[in-house]
């Protein structure tokens, strides 16, 4: 996708700082983060959002689900929140499917 940010930072043209890498998934840190650990993982497939999943994106799905608590932990966090916003009125931004994974302050927004 040509004009999607977390593309261009998986072909490595926008810089990040990496946290993770595979042959089908990116972690790298978010630039304004909610927590003293804040990173994002990010299909290396274009993909929008979780609406436009479907049963191909089910493995995938599992892996980025898998992959949360492994580098969560590797970061140096007990316990964290993972976020996935779907769709402008879910609060999605970039429009490149992505989970959140934030944790280690004291406050965290409450659900
Ligand atoms: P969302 O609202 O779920 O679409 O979240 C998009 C997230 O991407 C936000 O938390 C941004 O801070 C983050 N973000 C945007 N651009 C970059 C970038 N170049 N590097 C790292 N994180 C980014
Ligand atoms: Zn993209």
């Amino acid at each position: 996708m040509e004009n999607c940010i977390f593309c261009k930072i998986v072909d490595g043209k926008i810089p990040s700082t990496k946290i993770y890498e595979d042959d089908e998934v990116i972690a790298f840190n978010d630039i304004h983060p909610l927590a003293r650990v804040h990173f994002l993982l990010v299909p290396k497939l274009h993909v929008e959002s979780l609406a436009s999943c479907e049963v191909q994106h089910q493995a995938m799905l599992g892996k980025l689900l898998l992959l949360a608590p492994k580098l969560a932990k590797e970061q140096g966090l007990v316990g964290f929140r993972t976020m996935v916003n779907t769709g402008k009125e879910g609060g999605q931004e970039v429009f490149h499917l992505h989970v959140h994974v934030f944790g280690g302050s004291d406050f965290l927004p409450k659900t």
